[in-house]
């Protein structure tokens, strides 16, 4: 394919990271009736590998999903993982730590729900924002968030020579489409228990969190663990290059059903 964003969008590792030079409402060429059937049937490719996995029952996927408010990281859950055999997935969301997590070191929340042999763990949100909010809204000191970076790549690290495959998504919306839905959160009484004035807060820091994801997605993607820029303008675009890039990452994993008992073929049940 001439334009496989699978590749395209992938930072390699070591590459310095500069988010102006990623296009937020990139299509690909594509075109939104055909991305739609598409990812329908990049659906039914996950729910097959995925069942693998499962019946495997030997290794682990683990997604993390980060992005500023509203570029639509419960969507794009809500949108590849509708099809899949919930037993086999489990999400994790990340918000402001308890006050029991606050007492541990920050990955002690994180590793509690890294998935098992099997499964696909998401992670809405993940260990990240302790080199990004936390970062920017000064929750700790540099000398302190700055350490983070070699931490979380030797975590990753251990969860990959352990069995896990470590794919890391950067929903990139740009700032004029998140105002356009957080106006919508506002106007839409469905929409508006998801909005928080703290949203508006995060949304002035903008520069700040953009300087932030630079540096995480400059320092910590690597080959084992890598991190995709991945346009989220538009919501069909933004889900379909997921589902594909999960998808490549399945696949790679060739992972295969158990061997059934010897002799039950031709057998018949009465
Ligand atoms: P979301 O915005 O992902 O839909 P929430 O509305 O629950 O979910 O927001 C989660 C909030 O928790 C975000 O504002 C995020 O910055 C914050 N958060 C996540 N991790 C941390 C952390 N380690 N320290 C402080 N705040 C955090």
């Amino acid at each position: 394919m001439a334009n496989d964003p699978v590749k395209s969008l992938k930072i390699e590792a070591g590459n310095k990271v500069r988010l102006r030079s990623f296009d937020t409402d990139d299509t690909f060429g594509w075109h939104k009736e055909s991305a739609l059937a598409e990812l329908e049937q990049v659906k039914v490719q996950l729910e097959v590998v995925q069942q693998r996995l499962f019946g495997e029952e030997q290794r682990s996927l683990l997604l993390v999903l980060q992005a500023m408010d509203a570029a639509g990281k419960d969507g794009t859950i809500r949108s590849i993982f509708s099809g899949m055999n919930p037993a086999g997935v489990v999400v994790s969301n990340f918000g402001v730590p308890s006050e029991e997590e606050s007492a541990h070191d920050y990955l002690w929340r994180a590793h509690a729900h890294t998935p098992a042999k099997g499964r696909i763990g998401v992670f809405n949100r993940s260990y990240y924002e302790d080199l990004l909010v936390v970062r920017v809204k000064g929750f700790a000191p540099r000398p302190v968030w700055s350490k983070r970076f070699e931490h979380i790549n030797a975590f990753e690290q251990m969860l990959v020579d352990e069995g896990t495959t470590v794919v890391k998504i950067f929903l990139n919306v740009s700032k004029e489409v998140q105002r356009q839905r957080l106006q919508e959160r506002l106007d839409d009484p469905e929409k508006r228990w998801k909005f928080r004035k703290g949203d508006l807060d995060d949304r002035k820091l903008w520069p700040d969190y953009t300087r932030a994801y630079e540096d995480v997605l400059s320092r910590t993607s690597r080959a084992d663990a890598p991190w995709y820029v991945v346009p989220a303008d538009h919501n069909w675009v933004r889900n379909l290059v997921v589902a594909k890039v999960l998808l490549h990452h399945l696949e790679r994993m060739k992972p295969r059903l158990p061997e059934s008992e010897p002799g039950l073929e031709g057998l018949v049940v009465e």
